[in-house]
């Protein structure tokens, strides 16, 4: 099998012109018989790794898959390029199933996915033994570990398969692999011999952009509305309430907004994820239990209006964002609360000491990147131990900030702290610093220490800056089992004594809400506009008809290129991007009949404007 078939395969079947980063040798490497361990950011292209060497070796391909949703979504996109492929698991009546049993004997099916729970039954596994099988792809192997977020025990007796079919490649893909987690999945999938393929977890389409909250679902909703109406879009929040007033909110300003929490009906949260999925211009607002099985390519923005708990969960769930390759945004909200919000549940939570301990570093870790004023994308690479340069496409690479010497604002702050003994959270110590007493300071005799009034040509939100960047800097310590009071750290003495200068970002910032921009700001003529809008129109008909989510039809990015190549002929598809032949046989002529009309119009104003009408 050589690599020009795949490259054919490619072409022909999914109507893409070139592999991405390591694809091309991941296949060659599964297709000629070897196992595989593969780390790739979403959205980049784990899917092909394994799809395109089962339509190359002889047999059928087990895909293991933890969600029934992704499964569906798997073989929907498949079909719809032409490839034989089903997924096994209880929403699949039993006439079906027999129907698939048929096909994988007449060796008619390429592709099944399966659920591990299902795999390891001994009845499907005397059914493996019965079939010829290609290879078994491992889909989120991740969740073979207990360190990740999805653990699945079922994951972790995978490693059979080794045993039982050791001539059968093996290829597991993963998003999320910390080194913890990346020794789990060779132990127990017995990957240990595997070839390993890293991928640079960049993901350079999405641009970073983090703000200060300050009525957080105001800034919201002017980031939201500066995305335009008609785009897909996440907002998660920390708690059920807030998803259900955040939904109700943008439902009011006349957006598509479903909520989706763990508190909310099963057959609601159905409705909601697969509405989401199938529409073009659905938001959803959710706590972090909406996430795996969204495979949607189209989603134009992420937004936390509130505090992520771990830089690893933000980087998960901002990069929900633009799997398509096109631009998309992440957008994030933060306040000192939420991160003492998030501190609180820790500490009151039921975890170990140890394990409290490694959270609470995690939520840190969370301050500083909101609060770094070097490169964002940097500062998340960096999570993955992958060195970068400043990327220029993240807020603070676009409008750097520039910080100034606030040596002597920090002494105030750190030493007004000191005088009131440590003991008085942030608001009262911000009270003191700007001179605003009241009863009760004036009875603690507060109105008459040295540091009273020191700070009053600042406002209280500047001096929350200031307390921000100072616990961020690890100067300032918040204690929250003693009223969230604010205490000096070691490293404060040294700013204390003098001996130490310091320089902080900005404390006001220009923009309120962020971007004002949306995150995909083409630039369309008119016709070309007019052919886009036909182009959606018209997806959103084919795909209600064929039951299958939009971007199943086309993706964006197809209807982008469509617009720029406006083709004329069916001859004219080949090369725009995601036209298999498939998809050419089945669609092709309408989409050049929408290309035709619209370009004919074009024809009869010109003409009528050519006159002088
Ligand atoms: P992942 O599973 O890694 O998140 P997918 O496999 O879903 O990513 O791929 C993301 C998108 O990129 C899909 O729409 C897929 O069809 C597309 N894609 C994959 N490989 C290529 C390629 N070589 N050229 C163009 N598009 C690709
Ligand atoms: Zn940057």
């Amino acid at each position: 099998m050589t690599s020009a078939t795949a490259l054919q395969l490619l072409h022909d079947t999914f109507g893409y012109q070139a592999f991405r980063g390591r694809q091309a040798e991941i296949v060659s490497a599964v297709t000629h018989g070897d196992n595989a361990l593969v780390l790739m950011p979403t959205g980049g292209g784990k899917s092909m790794c394994y799809q395109l060497p089962a339509l190359l070796r002889e047999g059928v391909a087990i895909v293991v898959s933890p969600l029934i949703a992704l499964m569906d979504d798997q073989v929907a996109n498949l079909q719809a390029a032409g490839v034989a492929a089903a997924a096994v698991h209880s929403g699949i009546e039993p006439a079906q199933l027999r129907q698939i049993a048929d096909d994988i004997a007449r060796g008619v099916l390429k592709l099944i996915y399966v659920a591990p729970e299902r795999l390891v039954s001994d009845k499907f596994i005397r059914f493996m033994h019965s079939i010829h099988i290609s290879l078994f792809a491992i889909d989120e192997a991740h969740c073979v570990s207990q360190w990740g977020h999805d653990f699945r025990p079922e994951y972790q007796q995978l490693g059979f398969l080794a045993d039982e079919f050791p001539n059968v490649p093996r290829i597991a893909l993963t998003a999320t692999a910390d080194e913890e987690t990346r020794a789990d999945i060779r132990h127990y999938l017995r990957l240990q011999d595997a070839l390993t393929f890293i991928a640079s977890f960049d993901r350079p389409n999405i641009y970073y952009q983090v703000i200060e909250k300050n009525n957080g679902k105001k800034q919201l909703l002017q980031f939201i509305k500066s995305q335009g109406h008609s785009v897909s879009g996440i907002v998660y929040c920390l708690s059920r309430k807030r998803v259900e007033e955040v939904a109700l909110l943008l439902k009011e300003n006349g957006f598509n907004a479903l909520p989706y929490h763990a508190g909310l009906d099963m057959a609601v949260r159905e409705e909601n994820q697969k509405r989401f999925s199938q529409d073009d211009n659905v938001i959803v607002v959710a706590t972090v239990a909406f996430g795996m099985g969204i495979d949607k390519p189209d989603v134009r923005f992420v937004a936390h209006l509130d505090m992520p708990k771990s830089i690893e969960h933000f980087y998960q769930e901002s990069g929900r964002a633009g799997r398509d390759g096109l631009p998309a945004i992440s957008w994030l909200c933060y306040g000192l609360n939420d991160w003492v919000l998030l501190r609180q549940r820790i500490q009151d939570g039921e975890a170990e000491a140890m394990q409290k301990q490694i959270e609470l570093q995690k939520v840190d870790a969370v301050l500083s990147f909101c609060e770094t004023a070097s490169c964002r994308r940097q500062l998340l690479l960096a999570q993955f131990d992958e060195a970068s340069e400043p990327c220029g496409h993240c807020d603070n690479c676009l409008e750097p900030p520039t910080r100034f010497d606030a040596t002597v604002l920090v002494q105030k702050l750190l030493s007004c702290v000191y005088r009131v003994e440590q003991r008085f959270a942030t608001s009262y110590v911000i009270d003191v610093l700007r001179g605003k007493s009241n009863d009760w300071m004036a009875r603690l005799g507060h109105d008459k220490l040295s540091t009273f009034g020191i700070g009053d040509t600042l406002s209280d939100k500047e001096w929350r800056s200031v307390v921000r960047q100072c616990v961020a800097g690890g100067l300032l310590s918040i204690n929250l089992s003693y009223n969230q009071a604010l205490q000096l750290t070691d490293a404060a003495k040294a700013v204390l004594k003098g001996e130490q200068s310091l320089w902080l970002r900005p404390l006001k910032r220009d923009k309120k809400s962020g971007l004002s921009t949306p995150a995909t700001a083409v630039l369309r003529t008119e016709r070309e506009e007019r052919l886009w809008q036909a182009l959606r129109v018209w997806r959103k008909q084919r795909a209600t008809q064929d039951n299958v989510p939009a971007y199943v039809i086309f993706p964006d990015r197809t209807l982008q290129n469509l617009v720029e190549a406006a083709p004329q002929s069916l001859a004219a598809l080949d090369g725009i991007y995601g036209m298999g032949s498939s998809k050419i046989d089945k669609y092709g002529a309408e989409v050049v009949a929408l290309c035709q009309d619209i370009a004919a119009e074009e024809h009869r104003t010109g003409v009528l404007s050519d006159s002088g009408l």
